[in-house]
């Protein structure tokens, strides 16, 4: 059986494919799979809501506009090269997730990112340290990332040429590659004076049933599910410190 995918965020059903991944992108919004299934966890569990002040860092754009519609005044995309959403109807702030020595404590509601972690020539400890201290305790952290097999491994020093990167990341503009054998501990070890959660992962079987599932992202429950470029993380601040 066929199951006909349409967009979650536009309802299109035109979809732009890449290797092995045949509902990549939507053609109507541009919204990658993981940009749908963000979009899917966000109006199941509605963690974001009017009058948060929530830090979206790499706004896709697919999404941006009805967040602020949403979150209102609070709501504040963010990134390190601003200049690169000329074209999006919100206005994108500068903001440097390696420097957040000048936010307060507990300044957001949230922070929320995909596929921004493995760009930041700084160490992974640091950045979930400071970024959980900006979130208020019983604020979220809302994040997903590429994960590859075997063990992480990264290059942080600028030193590397874009062509070594290529090479040994996979993209010329990454810094990391994160691996699935040793994330989870990673995870555990730096969250577990912020959030007496055990596991941060959403599980996408809990919003909808599999097929549901595939039909509004075009992934399907086991790869969100695992430790992929498409599983969501939502680390919920528990412990105030
Ligand atoms: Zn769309």
């Amino acid at each position: 059986m066929v199951i006909p995918v349409s967009c979650v965020i536009c309802d299109s059903s035109a979809f732009r494919e890449a290797p092995n991944r045949p509902y990549a992108f939507c053609k109507s919004c541009g919204a990658a799979e993981r940009t749908r299934y963000l979009w899917l966890y966000l109006n199941h569990e509605k963690p974001l809501r009017n009058g948060m002040v929530v830090l979206h860092c790499a706004p896709e754009k697919a999404v941006s506009a009805k967040l602020k519609a949403t979150i209102g005044p609070g709501y504040r995309p963010a990134d390190f090269e601003p200049n690169r959403y000329e074209t999006t109807s919100v206005e994108v702030e500068k903001f440097d997730l390696t420097d957040l020595s000048g936010v307060a404590d507990g300044e957001f509601d949230a922070v929320m990112h995909l596929h921004v972690l493995e760009h930041l020539y700084a160490p992974l400890d640091s950045i979930f340290r400071e970024t959980m201290r900006v979130i208020r305790p019983g604020g979220r952290f809302i994040f997903g990332l590429p994960i590859s097999s075997g063990i992480s491994f990264e290059n942080i020093w600028p030193d590397a040429t874009p062509e070594e990167r290529l090479k040994l990341f996979g993209q010329h503009d990454h810094v990391r590659l994160v691996g699935r054998d040793d994330f989870p501990r990673f995870l555990a070890r730096v969250l577990a004076p912020f959030s007496d959660q055990t596991d941060f992962r959403v599980d996408p079987a809990k919003i909808a049933d599999a097929d549901t599932f595939f039909r509004k992202t075009g992934i399907t429950v086991a790869r969100a599910a695992g430790y992929t470029g498409d599983t969501i993380f939502d680390v919920r601040k528990t412990i105030a410190v």
